[in-house]
């Protein structure tokens, strides 16, 4: 018989109305008592309907019947319920058959001496629902994690370890599994994996500064003990504007890191390359090349110091020439010189000749000789690269590492292979320049020798050549017969030729050697070309030839210059004129092209009508001892210098002379000068302005 409960209190009747939860009351034999307007509506019930049936009968689905029977009979026998006093989740029954889950609480208790059992009931469809999303979601996210390359440690906002993946163990090199963190410290984790860290106190205090402030990290790179590289991200992580946790993803980047730290070398290595190859063609210093080269390279590939050597007497001695050091490490330059090399090195050369290069990992790898020398200047490891000149090992460039063995890079050997090279290019250039310099001496100077040699034979020749000419002219006014007088006429006219030629060669040695000097003295160009023609009209005699002077308008009455050299040259034309010239006339022009207050540039001109010269001759004529033809000297006499004379004189005054020339119609020859404008300026007369008014008749 179901228990009757007695009338029920305010308090009950209340609850019973007004709790959100169901609530059901059982005698001890399983009958309802009461049943809450929140359970009618949970079950499907009316209270009237349940009220002194059973569980059994109602909510409980069959399958947990007998569970439920079991459950009471222990109950009443030993006063112990596994499901009492606390939330058991069931499987419950709608009156419609349907089964859901529900969360039940059994609190047993008495009422009037009676055993009474309040249970309270809650469905929980939707929270197992949303349970089951978050299981799975949080799994996925779980099996993300661990299952990622990387290291990922989650800490909540206590630094507890939430989730922490075998990768992380692994790199942090932390012997337990992974689960077995969850839950600690993770300050622990990071103070007992600092050492593998470069740093280790360094990468506590950057966790620190980065939990402080909370900020996203990203691809931080972290240097390790044993050469890896790691990088991290940091991400905090917030709920809403709290920071509920820390997210933690570390990277072993070691072989991207070094391949770019590789590349970034190469890069850098490129440009030293070129910088050198630049400083060797721009330096006129080799010295000061190969320094600045070396204390280059000493930086790049970090190593202590850096140097050259040299050989002198056949490779049998050696010098240190150029050395850098890196700072701290002492010089050594003054106590390696002139050191006996057959004696001390002599495997040197069969090495070189094995390899062109010597580069040990580590000195104990070389033979005993080496290794001694090295050995005792504490030097772990070198490179060493031969340069060669004219084929033969001039010397070396050499690299010193005296920290630790070393394994030298392609890049590091092609660097010293192109020092060297360099080195060796700009050592023959510099010698090959000297060597120049020191020719170009030798013939200037032999040349000067020479000049002065014939300068000085000509000035010999020359008094004697006066005095027989003075004796042949004094023979000629004495009383000598006819063929006495043709004699000694003949040999004046010889000695005088014989004199133009001596003055000729004077003047050439003098040019050559650089002995003329200019002088500057007012000048009249009309007395000059009046005096030349002159001078030359005896030599007309014979010939219908005439000697015109044209001397333009605005020519200067007066210009300063050297009047021996003018007039030397302006002769030297005038003759050659006269000598070509058998018929019509030689013109001597002056004309002026511009002038300006100070000076005026004035041309010469000297036309004949002679026999001109072909077109493959008049380049050569310049040259000195040069005539037009092989009959010339024949015909017409002369040296060959005097237009390389008149040419250089020209230059030496600052002009140039050219000619033009008309085979069969004549020759012009013209050269210009620059000439300072005496003072007390007069123009010559303007034939012009004085013949205006007047009527001529000309008759030739
Ligand atoms: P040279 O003392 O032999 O005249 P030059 O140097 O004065 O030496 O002249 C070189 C050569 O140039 C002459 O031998 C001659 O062949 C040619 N030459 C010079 N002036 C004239 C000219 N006005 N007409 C034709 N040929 C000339």
């Amino acid at each position: 018989m179901p228990a009757i409960l007695p009338e029920k209190p305010d308090i009950l009747k209340t609850l019973l109305k007004a709790s959100l939860d169901s609530i059901i009351i059982v005698d001890e034999a399983g009958y309802i008592i009461e049943f809450s307007e929140a359970a009618e509506q949970l079950f499907g019930y009316n209270r009237a309907d349940v009220l002194l049936r059973t569980l059994a009968e109602t909510i409980i689905p069959p399958h947990l019947r007998e569970a439920h029977h079991n459950g009471l009979a222990h109950y009443i026998e030993t006063g112990e319920g596994p499901v009492l006093n606390r939330r058991v989740e069931v499987t419950a029954m709608h009156r419609s058959g349907a089964q859901f889950p529900i969360e039940i609480t059994i609190i047993p208790t008495e009422m009037d001496g009676q055993r009474i059992f309040f249970a309270y009931l809650r469905d929980i469809t939707e929270r197992q629902a949303f349970e089951r999303v978050i299981r799975r979601t949080s799994t996925r996210f779980e099996k993300l994690i661990t299952s990622l390359q990387g290291g990922v440690l989650v800490e909540d906002e206590t630094r507890h370890i939430v989730l922490v993946n075998q990768a992380f163990c692994n790199m942090f090199q932390i012997p337990v599994p992974a689960r077995s963190l969850y839950a600690s410290h993770s300050s622990t984790t990071a103070e007992s994996s600092k050492h593998l860290f470069a740093d280790p106190t360094g990468f506590i205090q950057r966790l620190d500064e980065i939990l402080k402030s909370e900020e996203p990290v990203s691809e931080e790179t972290l240097l390790l003990a044993d050469g890896r590289v790691f990088s991290r991200d940091y991400v905090p992580v917030t709920h809403d504007v709290d920071h509920i946790g820390h997210l933690w993803h570390y990277r072993d980047i070691t072989d991207s890191y070094r391949s770019q730290q590789r590349w970034r070398r190469m890069l850098r290595f490129e440009v030293v390359n070129k910088e050198i190859n630049r400083m060797f063609l721009q330096f006129t210093g080799v010295d000061e090349a190969l320094s600045r080269a070396l204390a280059m390279t000493g930086g790049l590939l970090n190593v202590s110091r850096v140097y050259a050597f040299r050989f002198r007497e056949n490779e049998r001695i050696l010098d240190n020439t150029h050395e850098w050091c890196a700072p701290g490490i002492a010089p050594e330059i003054n106590n390696l010189q002139g050191l006996p090399f057959d004696e001390m090195l002599p495997s040197f050369f069969p090495l070189v000749a094995e390899q062109d290069y010597i580069a040990p990992h580590h000195i104990t790898d070389l033979p005993e000789d080496l290794h001694g020398v090295l050995e005792a200047q504490d030097i772990e490891t070198i490179l060493w690269m031969p340069f060669y000149l004219n084929e033969r090992i001039e010397g070396f460039i050499g690299y010193d590492e005296m920290r630790q063995p070393r394994d030298w890079l392609p890049e590091e050997i092609t660097l010293a292979r192109i020092i060297a090279e360099n080195y060796a290019r700009a050592l023959e250039r510099d010698l090959a320049d000297r060597q120049l310099i020191q020719a170009r001496d030798e013939a200037i100077r032999t040349a000067q020798l020479r000049a002065q040699f014939v300068a000085n034979m000509s000035h010999e020749i020359r008094t004697p050549m006066t005095g027989i000419m003075g004796m042949l002219e004094l023979l000629l006014e004495t009383d000598t017969d006819a063929i006495q007088t043709e004699f000694a006429g003949e040999a004046l006219k010889s000695s005088k030729r014989l004199l133009t030629i001596i003055n000729d060669i004077l003047d050439f040695s003098k040019l050559e050697a650089g002995q003329i000097v200019l002088e500057s003295m007012p000048i009249d160009l009309r007395a000059i070309t009046t005096e030349i023609r002159m001078t030359l009209m005896p030599q007309l005699k014979n010939k219908p030839v005439d000697i015109l002077l044209n001397i333009a308008p605005g020519v200067p009455h007066r210009v300063h210059g050297d009047a021996t050299r003018i007039r030397q040259v302006l002769m030297n034309l005038a003759g050659n004129a006269v000598k070509f010239t058998h018929k019509g006339n030689v013109t001597l022009a002056v004309h002026v092209t511009h002038t300006t207050d100070h000076t005026a540039h004035i041309g010469f001109d000297v036309t004949d009508t002679g026999i001109g010269i072909s077109e493959e001759n008049i380049q050569r004529i310049f040259d000195s001892f040069v005539q037009a033809d092989g009959s010339t000297t024949r015909k017409y006499g002369g040296s060959g210098l005097g237009l390389s004379i008149s040419r250089q004189l020209v230059e030496l005054m600052g002009g140039t002379l050219s000619a033009s020339i008309a085979p069969g119609i004549g020759s012009t020859y013209t050269f210009l000068l620059r000439l300072p404008i005496a003072r007390a300026v007069s123009y010559l007369p303007n034939d012009h302005d004085r013949f205006a008014d007047l009527t001529l008749l000309l008759i030739d």
